[in-house]
Parts: C-alpha cells; sequence; structure tokens
C-alpha cells in the first residue's frame, strides 16, 4: 500500500501538467479561411464574439501560401471552419494536421446532405457558396458546431441563424427573379475562372471559364480560340472579370472576338473567391451575392434594379 502512496501525488501532478499544456496549445479562438465562411460565422456568432478570418479581400485562396502567423492561428485556434475540398490548396496540409490531432475543425463544404457536387469526383469544385440553397445549409452546420463549441450559447445561436436563413431565403428568391430575366439564348456566363458552376446549376445558367477549376494554370492559347469561336457563333454580349483574378486572359479574349468582328464588352467585376472591402455591403456574402446577380443579369439583358436587392449596392 505504501508504494500507491508514493505514487499518488505524482500521478495526480502529471494530470496537472497535461491539463496546463492543453490549456496553452488552445487559445480558445474561432478562425476561419475564407471571407464568405467567416462572414456566415460572424452572422451566426453576433459581435461579441471575435471570429479571425485569414485570407482576405481580393486574395485567391487556391494559390495563397500560408504565413507562419496563420499557421499559428490555425494551430492554437479553439475551433476552425475551412471549405474543404481543396480550396484552400497550400493550406490544406496545416488542416488536415489539426485535424488529425482531433481538435476541433470542420470543412463546410465536405459531407453535406442533399448536395450533389459538381465535377470529378476525386477533385470536385470547392465553390459551393454560389448556390445561396447550399451556402444555407453550410450555415445551418456552422451553427451547430458553434453550439457544440460553446453549449451555454446554444439559444442564442439558434436565434440568430433563424434570422439569417431569413435573409439568404429572400436572396435567393432575388436570384431566381433577377435570372429568370434575361432572355434565355444570353444565359451564359463567361468568367476567368471556373469558380461559378454551382451558380450557373442552380439558376439555369450555361457557365464558361477561361482557366479550370483552380486558378494555378494560365489559360492555354487553345483554350483562349476555342472561347473566341463561341462568343463569337453564340453572339455573347458580355464576359466577366473577377476581383481575385488577373484580368490579362479575359482581354486576351476581347481581343480575339474583336479580330473577327463581334464586340464584347466587360460586364463588370464579379466576386469569385473573395468578397469586397470589409465594412462594406460588398464585404458580405449577402452583398457579394447580391452584387454578382445584379452585375450578371444587367450585362447579359435581363432587368433588376440597378440597386440590387434591397436597394444597398453603390455602383
Ligand atoms: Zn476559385
Amino acid at each position: 500500500m505504501k508504494w500507491l502512496l508514493t505514487l499518488l501525488p505524482a500521478f495526480f501532478l502529471s494530470i496537472s501538467c497535461t491539463k496546463k499544456k492543453e490549456a496553452a496549445a488552445t487559445d480558445g479562438s474561432i478562425i476561419t479561411t475564407i471571407g464568405m465562411i467567416a462572414n456566415v460565422t460572424r452572422e451566426i456568432a453576433g459581435e461579441q464574439q471575435e471570429v479571425i478570418n485569414l485570407i482576405g479581400e481580393g486574395v485567391d485562396p487556391h494559390g495563397h501560401k500560408p504565413l507562419k502567423s496563420e499557421v499559428d492561428r490555425i494551430q492554437k485556434a479553439g475551433l476552425v471552419f475551412y471549405n474543404g475540398l481543396m480550396l484552400e490548396g497550400k493550406m490544406g496540409s496545416i488542416l488536415t494536421s489539426r485535424k488529425e490531432k482531433g481538435k476541433p475543425i470542420f470543412a463546410v463544404a465536405e459531407g453535406l446532405e442533399g448536395v450533389s457536387l459538381i465535377g470529378d469526383p476525386a477533385h470536385p469544385d470547392p465553390h459551393l457558396w454560389m448556390d445561396i440553397s447550399i451556402w444555407a445549409k453550410v450555415a445551418t452546420a456552422i451553427e451547430s458546431h458553434l453550439s457544440q463549441f460553446d453549449p451555454s450559447k446554444k439559444a442564442h445561436y439558434a436565434a440568430r441563424l433563424s434570422a439569417y436563413q431569413e435573409s439568404l431565403s429572400e436572396l435567393q428568391s432575388y436570384a431566381l427573379m433577377a435570372f429568370g430575366t434575361i432572355p434565355v439564348d444570353q444565359r451564359i456566363l463567361v468568367t476567368a475562372h471556373d469558380a461559378f458552376s454551382y451558380l450557373g446549376k442552380a439558376y439555369g445558367i450555361e457557365v464558361r471559364g477561361i482557366q479550370g477549376i483552380s486558378t494555378e494554370s494560365e489559360a492555354g492559347n487553345k483554350d483562349i480560340n476555342d472561347l473566341v469561336t463561341y462568343l463569337v457563333e453564340k453572339k455573347i454580349p458580355a464576359i466577366f472579370v473577377e476581383s481575385s483574378v488577373p484580368k490579362k486572359s479575359v482581354q486576351a479574349v476581347i481581343e480575339g472576338a474583336a479580330q473577327k468582328g463581334h464586340q464584347v464588352k466587360i460586364g463588370g467585376t464579379l466576386f469569385s473567391d473573395a468578397m469586397g472591402p470589409a465594412g462594406s455591403y460588398e464585404g458580405t456574402y449577402i452583398g457579394m451575392m447580391d452584387h454578382n446577380i445584379t452585375t450578371i443579369t444587367n450585362a447579359l439583358g435581363g432587368d433588376v434594379p440597378p440597386n440590387g436587392f434591397q436597394g444597398k449596392l453603390r455602383h
């Protein structure tokens, strides 16, 4: 019995040491990788809860190389929300390693019930936020993870989610109404990279990207020539640039079409993988989508109020 009495203090000491180590390993913060996830998380968590977003406005997540400070934040966070489906290309291994350690982390675009992913099953299209009804499911999933993370705020999160879902459902109605006003043979969206396939599928618009799904490969000359031929044949009036993608390849397409006697204009800048400036309406998920819906509809010959859904857009 004497040996037990000698061992006990050491045993309790080691338990308390492990606990201290765990407490030091997390700072309790909530971290998100992209603005669209940060915005939805903030809508549900409310202003008192700090949510830190890593990849900011105008930055392309596909090629973003994580900074040392971002790696630290991911490792120390209390809870991490990221998109997944390889959107966060170079950040992927750090996110996976956190997952393997069993720390709270959730890929919002992966494993959503009732959502069929677009593209090659081995590398599906990650741009799920372009379909408002899918992003509403993401909001519900985020709420459930927040409630698990801090069960004391469950009722608060649930109430905020339900208010936010109402706004999303109004935005969805606006999208369906707006795109429905574009003449049927003009419902073709040509953009710099393939970020809009979910939007096309959800709202009945044919989508062509100049680059592939990822922005990491330069569009080849053949892709440009094929697209020019397509634009000329279909008499498409406008193509679009994106805030997080260089305009170079879009310009090459416009010049190519002009050489074949077809005038194509730039229909506007769309938000694809990043939102507008922080603090602005376009810097929210709803504002970003409103901007995209309204800009696409107007450039392709549809009819929507110039200031968009709820009149909040400033051009
Ligand atoms: Zn993208």
